[in-house]
């Protein structure tokens, strides 16, 4: 099967060649013909099966060949994403694929100023990817209309409702003309999925490019178990013990990715953070130092499980398991990218396994779980099955008995026995000299972030232009 062979026209076919993208994947068989033919699409496909090239590519053609130019204020394909880097990865994508067919594209996002989006709708764009929060803004002061929408695609759907953006995503399908195509890309297919499916789609083409809800299975994924202090600890040790260089590694907070990047650091690793509190620049910034091979690290939060185009990367650790089961799937959705095979390493302690059940029964595996000798558990996570029960509740430790009193050898009664120090065991990371200053976010309750993880959705600024930006 070739690209040639789905009906894409020449300029793409040389774009694609550019971008060495030799055969199409599955859900591109399946989704270019079916976009380019005008219907509607309803897509189970995970990120890194190639989706994006899957409506981009023949809604660009379309762009070329049908309806009326641009004209102000007004977009012809409207693509609504959860996060701004989904929309600055999906925006690059159009201009890649784009290149040469004179086309305006703008991405749209919340967290930035909305003045230069206003002033680059003026003269209309042929494809505006937005966040929904940021596009109801921009709608509300008039600086983009709907009437002339062709094409509404919705990337990543599960994750916008995951993030509480079903008003928004209300009130913008009201506003769209009733006559458009309609493309419906989402990993997971939730009951709230299909009923908005159902009424947003006229007879869409179903596709199912791999069991819904599973992750691909070109990753090999395991579980270590830990107790939650020694997570950082356990961290550093498999990154030195396996000699893993490049990987994207997922923690739950802020405080938890600035003490992880500071302990890489300190190890001679070139490391680089995305997180809530970023700054938009900044986190595209060390985006691109990671993609370039200039930081070897990424440490990030859920903030950055979505829309990190990253070719081959080979790893990804999860030092802190989401608490979102559908995050678990985009965030390996990192690596095993189109073909390629990945590795996705979890670190989970007992706390986490409640969340490590949903995610099995989400993927519909049960995850192997493997011990790091001297991280030996002493809070031991229960065992967990791919129904999502947590099977057994671990046993709690038979107090010891009560031992025959020796002469010379007088043990205090009822006194826990614990693993000495220097026993082939571990001192927690908060005990040792790391050089590095602060507590141990693992080891500590700290109050929940408000905004942490939360993609901006009610801010925004330009980040695309003609072509290049
Ligand atoms: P996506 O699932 O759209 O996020 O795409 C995943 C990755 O696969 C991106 O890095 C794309 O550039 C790449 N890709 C998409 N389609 C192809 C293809 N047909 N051949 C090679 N790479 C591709």
């Amino acid at each position: 099967m070739s690209f040639a062979s789905l009906g894409l026209i020449d300029p793409l076919l040389r774009n694609l060649q550019k971008l060495n993208y030799q055969t199409p994947t599955p859900v591109q068989v399946k989704a270019i013909p079916a976009v380019l033919g005008g219907q509607d699409v309803m897509a189970a496909a995970q990120t890194g099966t190639g989706k994006t090239a899957g409506f981009a590519l023949p809604l660009l053609q379309r762009l070329v060949q049908h309806g009326p130019a641009v004209s102000s204020n007004r977009a012809r394909v409207l693509v609504l994403v959860p996060t701004r880097e989904l929309a600055e990865q999906v925006l690059q994508s159009f201009i890649d694929y784009g290149e040469g067919l004179d086309l305006r594209f703008l991405a749209a996002y919340g967290g930035v100023s909305i003045n230069p989006q206003m002033m680059a709708l003026r003269k209309g764009v042929d494809v505006l990817v937005a966040t929904p929060g940021r596009l109801l803004d921009l709608n509300s002061q008039n600086a983009v209309q709907f009437d002339r929408v062709q094409t509404l695609v919705l990337d990543e759907a599960d994750r916008m409702l995951d993030l509480g953006f079903a008003r928004e995503l209300n009130a913008v399908f009201a506003a769209l003309p009733a006559k458009r195509q309609t493309l419906l890309f989402s990993a997971t297919f939730s009951d709230e999925i299909r009923a908005m499916a159902a009424s947003i789609l006229r007879d869409p083409v179903n596709i199912s490019v791999s069991p819904p809800n599973a992750t691909a299975s070109n990753i090999k994924q395991w579980v270590v178990t830990v107790d939650k202090r020694n997570k950082p600890e356990l961290f550093m040790h498999l990154v030195a013990e396996n000699k893993w260089e490049h990987a994207l590694v997922f923690v739950k907070t802020r405080n938890g990715v600035d003490y992880l990047a500071a302990m890489l650091d300190e190890a001679g690793y070139s490391v680089d953070t995305i997180h809530g509190d970023k700054p938009q620049p900044a986190r595209l910034r060390a985006l691109e130092r990671f993609k370039t091979g200039e930081a070897h690290m990424l440490v990030a939060t859920d903030v950055a499980a979505r829309g990190l185009d990253i070719d081959d990367l080979p790893l990804v650790i999860n030092v802190d398991l989401p608490i979102v089961a559908q995050d678990y799937v985009h965030r390996i959705g990192r690596t095993g990218r189109a073909g390629a095979s990945g590795v996705a390493v979890s670190l989970v302690c007992a706390d986490e396994a409640p969340q490590l059940a949903a995610i099995e029964a989400l993927i519909r595996q049960t995850l192997v779980r493997r011990e790091e000798p001297g991280f030996e558990a002493e809070h031991r996570v229960p065992q967990t099955s791919a129904t999502g029960e947590i099977v057994k509740k671990p046993k709690k430790p038979k107090k010891p008995k009560v031992p025959q009193v020796t002469p010379g050898a007088a043990p205090v009664p009822g006194k826990k026995s614990r693993p000495q120090d220097g026993e082939n065991k571990r001192k927690p990371v908060a005990q040792q000299d790391t050089g590095l200053s602060g507590v141990n976010p693992f080891s500590v309750k700290k109050p929940r972030s408000k905004s942490g993880n939360k993609p901006a959705a009610v801010a925004g600024k330009p980040a695309g232009g003609r072509g290049k930006r």
